[in-house]
C-alpha cells in the first residue's frame, strides 16, 4: 500500500485530444504504482474554439478538424465503445478499481446536450471544465492560448480575471457536475511560467468560485498537470470546503499517477484523509 490517491482525472484513446492515450495501458501503469483505483474521466466538448490560422492544420484530429468558419469542432465520445473498453478492462484488472467517468466542458452552456448524455447510463465520476475564455465575443481555449494570439489590449491578468469570472458562471449555472476540475486551468499559461503567477492578485476571484462549489457541497479536484499552489487549498478549507480529489490528467499512460505523492501530503496538511472506501474522495 502506497498512501497514493486514487487519480480521478485521466484520459485515454476515447478522448478526441488523446492521440497516445490507452485504456488498458493505463491500467497496467495504475497497477505498477499501487493506487488505489482510476477514473477514465474522458472528453466531451461542445464549444467550437477559435483557432488561429497558423495552427488550424495541427489541429486534425481523429480525421476531423477545422471547419470553413475556422472553428473546431471537438468530436463526439463514443459511449458504447468506451463503456466496452471498460468492461475489458474491468475484466482483465480484478485488483483494480476502475471508474467510469466523464470531463463535461463549459456544461452550463450545452444543458440539454449534457442532460442526454447522462440520461444515457451513470459516470462514476462527472467532472466540470471551463476551457473556455471568450475574448472579442468569440471562444478561446485557454491552456493552448499564445499570447500573440489574444487582442494586443488584453494582459494576461484580464485573461485570467475573465476565465475565473466565467468559472463562476460554470459553478453557479450548473448542477450536473460533482468536481470542479483544475481551478487553477489557466494558470498553466501565465506568460513567465506557472511558478510565477501571482497566486495572491486573485485571491477575491478565488474565493468566489471556491465559496460557490464548497455552498453547493461539491468537490474540488487537485489537478497535477502543474503543482496547485498550496494557498488555493487553503482557501478552499477556509470557505467550507469538505471534499477533494486528485487527478493528473493523464492523456498517456506514462503520465498515470503523476504528482499524486506530492498532492495528497499537501492535502494531508491541511488536514484532508481518505474515504472509507479506497475510490471515495478525501475529506476533511
Ligand atoms: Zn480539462
Ligand atoms: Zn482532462
Amino acid at each position: 500500500m502506497t498512501g497514493l490517491p486514487p487519480d480521478s482525472h485521466t484520459h485515454t484513446q476515447w478522448s478526441w485530444d488523446a492521440t497516445a492515450g490507452d485504456m488498458v495501458g493505463s491500467c497496467a501503469r495504475a497497477v505498477e504504482l499501487g493506487l488505489p483505483a482510476i477514473a477514465f474521466t474522458e472528453h466531451v466538448d461542445i464549444t467550437r474554439w477559435v483557432i488561429p490560422p497558423d495552427r488550424q492544420e495541427r489541429m486534425t484530429v481523429h480525421g476531423r478538424g477545422v471547419a470553413s468558419d475556422g472553428r473546431f469542432d471537438p468530436p463526439p465520445l463514443d459511449v458504447d465503445g468506451y463503456r466496452a473498453s471498460l468492461e475489458h478492462c474491468r475484466e482483465r484488472f480484478p485488483e483494480l478499481r476502475i471508474l467510469s467517468g466523464v470531463e463535461l466542458g463549459e456544461p452550463h452552456w450545452f444543458p440539454d446536450e449534457v442532460d442526454e448524455l447522462l440520461a444515457s447510463g451513470a459516470f462514476d465520476r462527472i467532472l466540470g471544465s471551463q476551457h473556455t475564455v471568450e475574448l472579442d465575443g468569440r471562444p478561446w481555449i485557454v491552456d493552448s492560448l499564445d499570447h500573440g494570439d489574444v487582442p494586443p489590449d488584453l494582459t494576461p491578468e484580464a485573461i485570467v480575471r475573465a476565465h475565473l469570472s466565467e468559472m463562476l458562471e460554470l459553478v453557479t449555472g450548473c448542477d450536473r457536475f460533482e468536481v470542479l476540475a483544475h481551478v487553477d486551468y489557466a494558470v498553466r499559461r501565465w506568460p513567465d511560467g506557472p511558478a510565477a503567477f501571482p497566486v495572491t492578485r486573485f485571491e477575491e476571484e478565488f474565493r468566489e468560485v471556491l465559496r460557490a462549489l464548497a455552498g453547493t457541497d461539491r468537490t474540488l479536484e487537485l489537478n497535477t498537470v502543474i503543482p496547485l499552489d498550496r494557498r488555493i487549498v487553503a482557501w478552499w478549507v477556509d470557505v467550507g470546503g469538505r471534499t477533494l480529489t486528485f487527478g493528473s490528467d493523464a492523456h498517456a499512460p506514462a503520465v498515470v499517477g503523476h504528482g499524486l505523492a506530492e498532492a495528497a501530503g499537501l492535502a494531508r496538511s491541511l488536514g484532508f484523509r481518505p474515504g472509507r472506501h479506497p475510490s471515495d474522495p478525501w475529506h476533511r
